[in-house]
Parts: structure tokens; sequence; C-alpha cells
């Protein structure tokens, strides 16, 4: 198996631009578990399913046809079905349903076998909640980043802003608070730091600070 760098933490944290960058920097592969909830919530809707025939979602887990495609200016276009989503699975709705049916145990067990295939030569970087204490438990470097809430609301509410979505910011606070308590709390995989984790609060911290730390943990 290939070596791992597990980054897990809660939504908002900077995860995301971290991992890709520092993927970038090794030029390493990158999985960014919380894409395949994502299309697997929009593909439960699209199918009209429900989140109680818990063997359904299982199977169509196991199965999601997803490609992750090179885009133009070096961008990744996100296809599910044949249908472009690299937009669509990024609203706050989606996000939502996607903690909702990652508390399903069958769901994450249809999902693992799936990540774990993302592993390949040189190495991955892998971005998500578990990577560390259940996908990659014997990662080699793993990390958990973290912020305060509100924190995580600003940085968000920016990035909607320059979508041109009208959001409320208290509304962003409460929503981003109710989904860290539902990932922290569920039964299955709940979102902890994986034991021997470097812990990284990046409230004030910038990108390139997050990731030199990233790298200095690959460099011991
Ligand atoms: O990271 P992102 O916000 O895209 O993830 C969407 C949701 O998917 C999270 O709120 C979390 O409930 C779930 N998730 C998970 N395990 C992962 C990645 C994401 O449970 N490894």
């Amino acid at each position: 198996q290939a070596p791992v760098i597990a980054i897990d933490g809660p939504s908002g944290a900077g995860k995301g631009t971290v991992s890709q960058l520092v993927a970038e920097k090794l030029g390493w592969h990158l999985l960014d578990s919380g894409a395949l909830y994502r299309l697997l919530a929009l593909a439960v809707s699209h199918h009209g399913m429900t989140a109680d025939d818990v063997e359904s979602l299982r199977v169509l887990a196991e199965h999601l046809d997803i490609q992750f495609e090179q885009g133009d200016e070096g961008k990744v276009d996100i296809v599910l079905e044949g249908e472009i989503v690299t937009q669509a699975i990024r609203t706050e709705l989606v996000g939502n349903s996607a903690s909702k049916l990652a508390q399903i145990p069958e769901v994450r067990d249809g999902l693992l076998m799936r990540q774990r295939a993302f592993s390949q030569e040189p190495g991955l970087v892998a971005d998500g909640r578990d990577m560390g204490t259940v996908v990659f438990p014997d990662a080699p470097v793993k990390v958990f980043l973290t912020a305060t809430a509100e924190e995580r609301a600003s940085r968000r509410l920016l990035q909607l802003q320059q979508k041109g979505d009208e959001v409320d910011y208290d509304e962003l606070v409460a929503t981003i608070k109710e989904r860290d308590d539902r990932d922290a709390n569920r039964a299955v995989a709940p979102l902890v730091p994986a034991a021997g984790a470097l812990v990284v609060d990046s409230t004030d911290l910038t990108i390139d600070k997050v990731v030199e730390m990233v790298l200095a943990e690959v460099k011991k």
C-alpha cells in the first residue's frame, strides 16, 4: 500500500485547500472523501430513494458511477452517472443530506473499499472525517485540522458571497454547529482526532502555514 497523509477535521477548517496544495507539492494523488458522500446524497435524491432502505444504499454506494475527469486549467470535473456535478454537490443542502447518510453504517461500509482504492503510488493525501481512524488507520502521517465554528462560518460566507449566494451569517453558524454535532456524536466513525494525529487549529493560521506544518510532518 502507498503512503497516506490523512487529513481529518470538521467542515470549513481548510482541509480541502490544504490537502490539494500538499498533494500538488508532493505530486501525490488526492481523495476528497466528502465528495463521495455528497455524490451519494445527490444520487439518492435523483433516484428518489429513501434513507430507510439501507441495503439498497450500500449497493448504490458500492457501485456508484463516479468519474473524476481532468477538466480545463488543471481543474477536476466530478461526473456522476454521466453528468457533471462539480458545482451541484457543493450546496449546503447536499452537504446536509450527505451528513445524514454518513450516519448509516451500511453507507460507510459501501464506500470503504472505494476510498482505499485511491491509495496508489507514489502516495495519497486523503481528506475527510475518518481517514486516520477508519479508512487508513496505518497512515504514517495523520493531521486533525480544526478552527472555531465562527471562523469556519466566516470563510464559508466569503465563498458563498463570491458565488453570488445570499446567506445569513448566524444561520450559517447554526448549520455548521448542527452538522459538527451530528458528525461528532454519531455511533459509527465519529469525528475525533486519530491516535497520534497532529492537531492543528487553523483559526489564526494562513493556509501556507498549515501546508508547511503538514509537509514538516511528512519529512519527520
Ligand atoms: O467534507 P464535506 O463537507 O464535503 O463532507 C460532507 C459530509 O460527509 C460531512 O458532513 C460528513 O458527515 C460526511 N463525511 C464523512 N466521512 C468522511 C467525509 C465526509 O462522514 N470521510
